[in-house]
């Protein structure tokens, strides 16, 4: 058999280099807070293009810093997109603020920015986008309408490392950026995430939240004495080792090759699928370098005979690890508790949300996989 019994929606891709940059840091002086961390956040900032990068512990840990760099207080409102990982919302809850839900495009699943508008208050604050699957979200429309209202804009980029947008690379066209090195993820540190931006403030501030809040104010600790720091804010233990970071060293060297792989297998879905009905793939808008993370499609019950639900099942039955990303988050229980949301909040998201599923893609997936992806697909369909 060419192919495993079960093909995963993701993984991550893992050689020698990876163990041997690994292993050297087992052997060196420095596990934690040394010199891979400052090396790899340089190597992050380069890639993207922006002047600072903070390497945290993880995407939720860097959504989280994002979110005390802008001072986000009890009250305030943050919009963000229904269709995402509930990490997006959550960290606007970590610091007493509201998430405020705007829908996304029907073709794409991007946060509308004509939704977004309608659900300015007086009391936003912040927009967070999500480059959803891979694909960039709008970022010229977002960046106007944070200049406008005079709003923070955040994106969570945990699904687009590497992805452009109009030529230029997404890290560099928002406030703050944040990514995710999880092993689903486009290069992975085993858990960790970065935060990267061109603003000097906001970076010391992400630094100083993901160290108990400690600031050095290195004058006042000449004159004290040497041992001197003082807590100014709360802040928490998100740093992440240098063991983690020389993996992520290694693995940004194969970042472009990766996007590579999942751009081809992209390519090969997109053809294979060209001609079953009622499977569509989410459209890719012009001047875009979409960075698929995510390979997804809508399942239409009326065309195909099956709905998405039956589809799922009948996919993993036969070895195919298909998933669905993502439950509109405010309709977790959390959310209806907390907030009072319910059905009817996001109507595109949640019309989506009924037909949506991820196929697996991976830079390490065979061409055979992808083929034997379909030929079950095209089995469950028109099987009742
Ligand atoms: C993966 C992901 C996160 C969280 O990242 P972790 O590293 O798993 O904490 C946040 N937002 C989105 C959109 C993600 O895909």
């Amino acid at each position: 058999m060419d192919y495993k019994d079960y093909i995963p929606y993701g993984c991550q891709s893992i050689d020698e280099d990876d163990i041997a940059s690994v292993c050297s840091v087992l052997r060196s002086d420095w596990l934690t807070t040394g010199p891979k961390v400052a090396q790899f956040e340089q190597a992050i900032a380069n890639y993207v293009g922006a002047r600072y990068a903070v390497a945290v512990s993880s995407g939720t840990a860097a959504l989280h810093c994002a979110m005390y760099a802008l001072r986000l207080k009890p009250g305030d409102e943050v919009i963000v997109p229904p269709i995402t990982f509930a990490a997006t919302a959550n960290c606007v809850c970590y610091m007493g603020g509201k998430p405020v839900f705007a829908d996304v495009e029907p073709d794409t699943l991007l946060m509308s920015p004509d939704e977004v508008e309608k659900k300015i208050t007086s009391k936003t604050r912040a927009i967070i986008t999500v480059d959803y699957a891979g694909q960039p979200c709008d970022y010229d429309k977002f960046q106007v309408l944070a200049k406008k209202y005079g709003l923070t804009l955040i994106a969570d980029s945990c699904h687009a490392l590497g992805a452009k947008y109009k030529g230029k690379k997404v890290g560099s066209l928002a406030d703050l950026t944040v990514f995710s090195f999880h092993p689903v993820k486009h290069i992975t540190t085993g858990e960790g995430g970065a935060i990267v931006t061109d603003n000097e403030e906001l970076a010391e501030r992400v630094k100083k939240f993901r160290n108990h809040g400690i600031s050095f104010d290195f004058h006042h600790r000449e004159k004290i004495g040497s041992w001197f720091y003082e807590i100014e804010e709360l802040g928490y233990n998100y740093r992440i080792t240098d063991i983690q970071c020389a993996l992520g060293i290694s693995q940004l060297k194969k970042l472009s090759k990766f996007l590579e792989k999942r751009r081809e297998i992209a390519k090969q879905y997109d053809n294979s699928l060209k001609d079953i009905r009622g499977i569509s793939p989410l459209v890719v808008k012009d001047n875009i370098f979409h960075a698929y993370h995510l390979y997804v499609v809508r399942v239409d019950p009326l065309l195909t005979g099956v709905d998405r639900k039956e589809l799922f099942k009948k996919m993993r039955e036969n070895g195919i690890g298909v998933n669905v990303h993502y439950i509109p988050v405010y309709l977790h229980p959390y959310y209806r508790k907390r907030f009072g949301y319910d059905f009817g909040l996001c109507p595109v998201a949640e019309a989506a949300y009924e037909e949506i599923l991820s196929l697996p893609i991976f830079p390490e997936m065979k061409e055979i996989e992808v083929e034997r992806v379909v030929s079950i697909l095209k089995q469950s369909i028109f099987i009742k």
